[in-house]
């Protein structure tokens, strides 16, 4: 046997195995394109087989066999473009002019019994010619539009259908140039053998070929997925999974979330081809969601009817679903549309089963980081609690100690002693301890209202000026040196209690972390439309390392010894609430040693 007969054996062969496996493949799933393609390879298969069975033989010709032969021969042009049509689409006019090609050369062929003259054989060739690099065009349009192994595919059959044409251009032309017969009739053999073997590499391809097209792209999606469960939030996951799915599968994908609460998938679908929620129902989406089985629907119409008009308003023809479950917690569902059937139903079925289960890695890992989030959340939240209470109990322990001491002492003389004069001086003891206590039970009260928003009530104009006039004469500051700069009342529509309170802080605190002799300053005017207090005295200062945490719940500066300046560490946290709750804003200048200077700016309001 000569080299060229060994290569046309081998072509015929592959060309047969090709054909074996695409009926195979037809048989067990019947979509309009599995039985295109089926036709299409039957017709090169039944010309070998026939071909070969009477050469081989030596058999006479069965003349209905050759014709049917010849029929199916002259029909794969159309076929082929029948394939094309499949996944891309073929115009009108095309598909005409191949049908008109088709009858010319069925007519021909029987009006000259089998052996219609060498010019009308030329116009034949030629029209297969141009037909099969029209739909190698056609093939190469639609793998540049899809990605990952329906991509490779595509191009493999986009290869063979150029090379099946030019070897019918070649087997043509033979006849008209005998002198080169033998060379050309060696270039068919081997354009023939390339074309079946980029059929078989397109139609049929071995697994290891279809894991080695797989996995760059699946490489690009592992390699985002990682850093995927730190996206701020779950949207954003899923967002980010739909792209990738639908950049690996060449295809439109769609993630939809289970919530249990209602049993609905909930999608956020970019393509606008899902409602928002799909609860029990006959969504495919919801089928497969149910049965957990992942599924491939070629005729997206025809597997639900009842949504036919909207998968046509949206362009989708074929369908593949995979559930996302993460061992029994169900997830949701991943969907994946395209507007062409592709061919490759059963690989792409695989990979989005793949798809899925990393969807379900990915967001199992982002529940777990926000479960870690809420643990450590609610933990912050009991520490704090428990921070409280303890400041709170240490806080309210020394006045009444301090009290209860006294009382009982009061109590031991009236006994004792009851003629002896009254104690004034320790009942004045009880009556200030007394009232510390209260203050401390209202500011403890004051900043779990604050944490609920309640702090700040009814609104009405207050004159700035005047409530810190009344303040600074007040009997407690007797013997402080305050100063009060004000040119002119500043009216304000505020919580007239409440802001009496915050200014009252900040006086209170001046006094209280500053030396006797020293002064205090207030300062109030009205600036660009608001209202500025600055509250200044020449004390102790804040650390600068506490500043940034000087407006927080029961923190006190690191150079407060708690021994000689009584607190809980709340006002400030309180005075800030109600000037923010107002609408303001406060801030504070210190230095160690030198005084520190409060600034609250606040809106005027309506009565401006
Ligand atoms: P308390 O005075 O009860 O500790 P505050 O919330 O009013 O609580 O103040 C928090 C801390 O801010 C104080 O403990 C103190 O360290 C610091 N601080 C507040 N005002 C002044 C001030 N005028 N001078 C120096 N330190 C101050």
């Amino acid at each position: 046997m000569s080299a060229i007969e060994l290569v046309s054996v081998l072509t015929e062969l592959i060309f047969v195995l090709v054909f074996l496996l695409v009926a195979w493949s037809a048989v067990r799933r019947r979509t309009r394109t599995s039985i295109d393609i089926a036709l299409f390879f039957g017709a090169i298969a039944a010309f070998i087989v026939e071909s070969r069975v009477v050469t081989t033989l030596g058999l006479e010709q069965v003349e209905l066999v050759n014709d049917v032969v010849t029929i199916l021969v002259i029909a794969m042009p159309y076929l082929l473009l029948r394939l094309v049509d499949d996944f891309s689409t073929v115009p009108f006019v095309a598909n005409r002019l191949a049908e008109a090609g088709l009858l010319f050369s069925a007519i021909a062929f029987l009006a000259t019994v089998g052996q219609p003259p060498t010019s009308i054989v030329l116009v034949i060739v030629v029209y297969f010619a141009a037909l099969a690099t029209y739909c190698a065009v056609k093939f190469i349009r639609a793998a540049r539009r899809s990605s990952g192994v329906t991509r490779r595919r595509l191009e493999a059959v986009a290869a063979a259908t150029l090379l099946l044409g030019l070897t019918i251009l070649v087997a043509g032309l033979s006849p008209v140039v005998p002198a080169a017969a033998g060379a050309l009739d060696g270039l068919v053999q081997i354009l023939a053998l390339g074309s079946a073997i980029a059929y078989f590499v397109g139609f049929a391809p071995p697994p290891i070929l279809r894991r080695a097209w797989q996995e760059p792209e699946l490489r690009a999606f592992l390699r985002r997925a990682a850093s995927l469960p730190r996206l701020p939030d779950t949207p954003s996951i899923v967002g980010a999974l739909q792209d990738g799915a639908g950049s690996t599968l060449g295809a439109r994908a769609t993630i939809g979330l289970y919530d249990r609460e209602t049993n609905k998938l909930r999608f956020q679908d970019p393509h606008g081809v899902l409602p928002n929620e799909i609860g029990p129902s006959e969504y495919l989406v919801w089928r497969a969601f149910e049965t957990q089985g992942a599924a491939y629907y070629a005729d997206a119409a025809r597997a639900n009817p009842g949504l036919a008009p909207a998968y046509r308003a949206h362009g989708v023809r074929s369908l593949l679903i995979a559930p996302i479950s993460a061992a029994t917690e169900r997830l949701g569902a991943l969907e994946a549309y395209t507007d062409h059937q592709p061919v490759f139903s059963e690989d792409d079925l695989d990979l989005v089963r793949l798809l899925a289960d990393q969807a379900a890695v990915i967001l199992e890992s982002r529940s777990l980081i926000d479960e870690a989030a809420r643990v450590r959340a609610h933990e912050q939240a009991a520490r704090l609690k428990e921070d409280f209470i303890s400041a709170a109990a240490h806080d309210l322990k020394t006045p009444l100690t301090t009290l209860v001491a006294q009382a009982q002492f009061l109590e031991r003389r009236a006994v004792t002693e009851p003629s002896a004069p009254p104690d004034i001086a320790g009942i004045r003891r009880i009556v200030l301890e007394a009232r510390r206590l209260s203050a401390l039970v209202v500011e403890l009260l004051d900043s779990a209202r604050l944490e609920q928003g309640k702090l700040v009530g009814e609104r009405e104009p207050v004159d700035l000026v005047e409530l810190a006039r009344d303040i600074t004469g007040r009997e407690t500051y007797q013997g402080r040196r305050i100063t009060l700069s004000a040119d002119a009342p500043v009216v304000g529509s505020y919580d007239p209690r409440r802001i009496e309170q915050a200014l009252e802080n900040l006086v209170e605190n001046a006094v209280k972390y500053s030396p006797e002799a020293s002064e205090v300053r207030i300062a109030i005017m009205k600036r660009d439309g608001l209202a500025r207090i600055d509250v200044t005295d020449e004390g102790i200062g804040i650390p600068s390392a506490d500043l940034a945490q000087i407006f927080e719940r029961f923190h006190r500066g690191t150079n407060v010894d708690d021994r000689r300046f009584a607190g809980m560490g709340l006002g400030l946290f309180i005075c800030k609430g109600i000037v923010e709750q107002h609408g303001g804003r406060i801030s504070v200048d210190s230095r160690v040693g030198t005084g520190s200077t409060f600034h609250v700016v606040l809106p005027l309001g309506d009565t401006a």
